[in-house]
């Protein structure tokens, strides 16, 4: 047993080993990229159970991504050696849609409410402002949408908001605001900010429900602590207050959620809010070479609001950090795909030890394309994700309102999905019926008979579309969830349609589709047995990097705000320019100009051992087409930890690869940027092709080797 602890203990240095094994009480380890903070925080938990007798049952760890939950699970899994099943590892929102489960009919919800993503709430925001008589092209459903999820993340409810707006815009807001969370609860559905608002609500009206938590989670711990928002900040608070089992982690020099609600100061503040907190402060970076994490030091130190810290590491050297020009995106795209292939080709790396970062989502479709032309596999995390596909919100909606029939956002959704007859006129008469009598949606589609205007097709339709979602909720009574979701294929005439239509499109849906079954199994793998519920809650909260697969084999791309506590091998850091990153919404704002150098530090401190930061002369974004001066945060970088460098010419590319290209094509190559195609050789092996390009005249290129990409004339 001493033996036992002992080597455990081992693998932390002193001061992460006194934060590991710290006696109860509230504790804040605040220190900077790379220190270990999560890896703390997991060997306190693992420390907690295995030499303290503190039961699984009892400890409540709260992260931000489910991927980097996943990972901390994992880890605590492996250090305690028996499975962690029991204990409440997870996201906050994932935690808030566990309690809300057994708590939310106190509020007047059902237990089987549905959880609504960004797009179901915009929709329902686009029909709230039908409802008010509000132009939705004056007034943007997102704009609104994202005006009361700042309130909600603030704790603002209707009135409060409406009590404090100044303007029209504003009241409008309040208005829609309200509309809005009754519409919700029509539809016993929530937010993904209500997840966390309703749960501080209950335990504020409830003492007892408050209580029963607080009995059950004695030791709480928080990772990246310094991107809570007022919500989240409360809840913790509730939660631990009495106890003060507490610790939390985080590094001011990484918030980067300001912009949703995030206060810097719940970490800055916390000595106030636990008076007998204990501080610990980590200082050894374990992660990144010496120029790596002294290049990071340098663009974190112009910021003016920080505290303080050192941050050093015994780790090498290491290279120096490459710098690209491009010509425009493509040639930056292309660069990183030669280059990805080279580190693979030449330096025994693989492409799973690379990352490519950018500012906005926008900036992923050309590096896609030029990974896809040069053959390395990637991965795109965020953006359009699996789940938000529409073949994928399709069925979901099926099962959604399979489980919970009052969800009218669903229901609208797959009323007519495929086609059967209930068009737009017939649900509008429905509705206003609906409406009319006070009923749901559902129950006023049952009663169709008796809505006056509805040809007698369209009652047919109706009747057969009730008949089908019945005789669909009675199968889910007997069957588990794969065959649900196949028995909802079938019934709905939806992969008939699929099927029918043999495009690679529909093609590419039907596996799509298939793909859903494997969620079910991973599901499964992970949990045990699944019920329809548990499935819904866990298709909603998938967040951004959660399709992250453990196993390597592709290049994974990323936003800045999706790579935070992740760490890679090698980072690429694209559209370094200023307008992109900073990016144009925040160049002008001190505060927020800071929140971009913190968001520049976080991608910075993700590289392990070889970092890259590129720029293009000219680039095409967002529908214009602009030169971008380079990005102050490359100024900001001490020329001595740099190296400016050209792409390397020539890396082998797969054969059979080649451009289909014809005499008058518009090209652009990674290092000379756009040319037009003037002749094509036909060789036995390798096909040539000549290019003029206007700085430099005409070039003679191997078509297979030469980083060049098809533009559109
Ligand atoms: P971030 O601020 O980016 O979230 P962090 O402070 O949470 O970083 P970790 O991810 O916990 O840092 O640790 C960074 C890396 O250093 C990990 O690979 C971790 O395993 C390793 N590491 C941390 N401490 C030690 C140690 N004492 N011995 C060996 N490796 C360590
Ligand atoms: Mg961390």
């Amino acid at each position: 047993m001493t033996t036992d602890k002992t080597q455990f203990l081992e693998q932390l240095n002193h001061v992460q080993r006194e934060a590991a094994v710290y006696s109860d009480g509230p504790l804040l380890i605040i220190a900077g990229a790379g220190s270990g903070k999560t890896r703390v925080l997991t060997y306190r938990v693992a420390y907690l159970v295995k030499f303290c007798g503190v039961s699984p049952w009892d400890v409540l760890a709260l992260t931000f991504t489910n991927k980097a939950a996943g990972e901390m699970k994992d880890r605590i899994q492996d250090l305690i050696g028996i499975p962690s099943r029991d204990m409440m590892i997870g996201t906050f929102h994932s935690m808030c849609a566990r309690i809300l489960r057994r708590e939310i009919e106190a509020l007047g919800y059902s237990s089987k409410f549905s959880i609504y993503d960004e797009s179901d709430a915009n929709r329902l925001i686009a029909q709230c402002l039908d409802e008010e008589g509000f132009d939705r092209r004056t007034y943007h459903p997102r704009a609104i949408k994202a005006a009361i999820s700042r309130a909600k993340s603030e704790m603002a409810d209707p009135d409060t908001l409406g009590g404090l707006a100044s303007n029209i815009t504003e009241e409008i807001t309040a208005q829609v605001y309200r509309r809005y969370q009754e519409r919700l609860r029509e539809n016993s559905a929530v937010d993904f900010d209500d997840l966390l608002l309703l749960t501080v609500n209950i335990m504020e009206l409830y003492p007892d429900v408050l209580e029963k938590y607080r009995q059950r989670f004695k030791h709480v711990l928080v990772d990246e602590y310094q991107d809570t928002n007022a919500v989240q900040y409360h809840l913790v608070k509730l939660v631990a207050e009495k106890h003060g089992n507490l610790t939390v982690v985080g590094d001011d020099d990484q918030g980067i959620y300001s912009w949703r609600g995030a206060d810097i100061r719940n970490i800055l503040e916390f000595e106030q809010d636990f008076p007998k907190a204990h501080v610990i402060k980590l200082e050894q970076n374990y992660r990144s070479t010496q120029t790596i994490l002294r290049a990071a030091n340098a663009v974190i130190m112009r910021n003016a609001g920080r505290k303080e810290k050192t941050l050093w590491t015994d780790n090498p050297e290491g290279e120096l950090v490459r710098c690209y020009q491009a010509a425009d995106e493509h040639g930056e795209a292309a660069m990183v795909a030669v280059e990805t292939r080279r580190l693979v080709e030449e330096e025994e790396r693989s492409f799973s030890d690379t990352a490519v970062f950018y500012r906005t989502h926008a900036q992923s479709r050309v590096l896609e394309e030029a990974l896809i032309r040069l053959g390395v596999p990637y991965r795109i995390f965020g953006g359009t994700r699996f789940y938000e596909r529409q073949e994928i919100k399709d069925i979901v909606a099926y099962l959604r309102v399979i489980a919970n029939p009052s969800d009218e956002v669903s229901l609208r959704r797959i009323i007519n999905v495929p086609t059967r007859g209930i068009g737009k006129t017939t649900l509008g008469h429905v509705e206003r019926y609906a409406r009319d009598y006070g009923i749901s949606l559902m129950n006023a589609l049952r009663e169709v008979k008796e809505i006056p205007g509805l040809s007698a097709r369209a009652v047919e339709s109706v009747g057969g579309f009730l008949k089908m979602i019945d005789g669909l909720v009675m199968f889910m009574d007997e069957h588990d969830i794969e065959a649900l979701i196949k028995e909802v294929w079938d019934r709905s005439g939806y992969m008939r349609e699929l099927e029918a239509e043999r495009t690679l499109e529909a093609d590419a849906r039907i596996e799509n589709l298939q793909e859903l079954l494997g969620v079910v199994e991973d599901f499964k793998v992970e949990y045990g047995s699944v019920s329809l519920d548990d499935f819904l809650e866990r298709v909603s909260l998938v967040g951004d990097t959660d399709e992250m697969e453990e196993e390597g084999g592709y290049v994974s791309l990323m936003s800045l705000h999706n790579a935070k506590g992740l760490e890679f091998p090698v980072v690429f850091m694209t559209g370094m320019e200023e307008g992109i990153f900073p990016h144009i919404r925040s160049m002008e704002d001190p505060t927020g100009l800071e929140e971009e150098r913190r968001l520049c530090y976080v991608g910075m401190t993700r590289a392990c051992e070889a970092l890259y930061v590129s720029h293009a002369e000219c680039r095409s974004l967002w529908g214009g087409v602009s030169a971008n001066p380079v990005s102050r945060f490359l100024t900001e970088l001490p020329g001595e930890y740099l190296k400016e460098t050209i792409p390397e010419e020539g890396v082998a590319v797969e054969p059979g690869e080649e451009l289909d290209l014809v005499p008058g094509d518009v090209v652009s190559h990674a290092k000379w940027g756009r040319g037009t195609v003037l002749e094509l050789v036909e060789k036995d092996n390798d096909s040539e092709v000549v290019v003029e390009f206007p700085a430099l005249g005409t070039k003679r290129l191997l078509l297979c080797y030469a980083p060049l990409k098809k533009l559109e004339k």
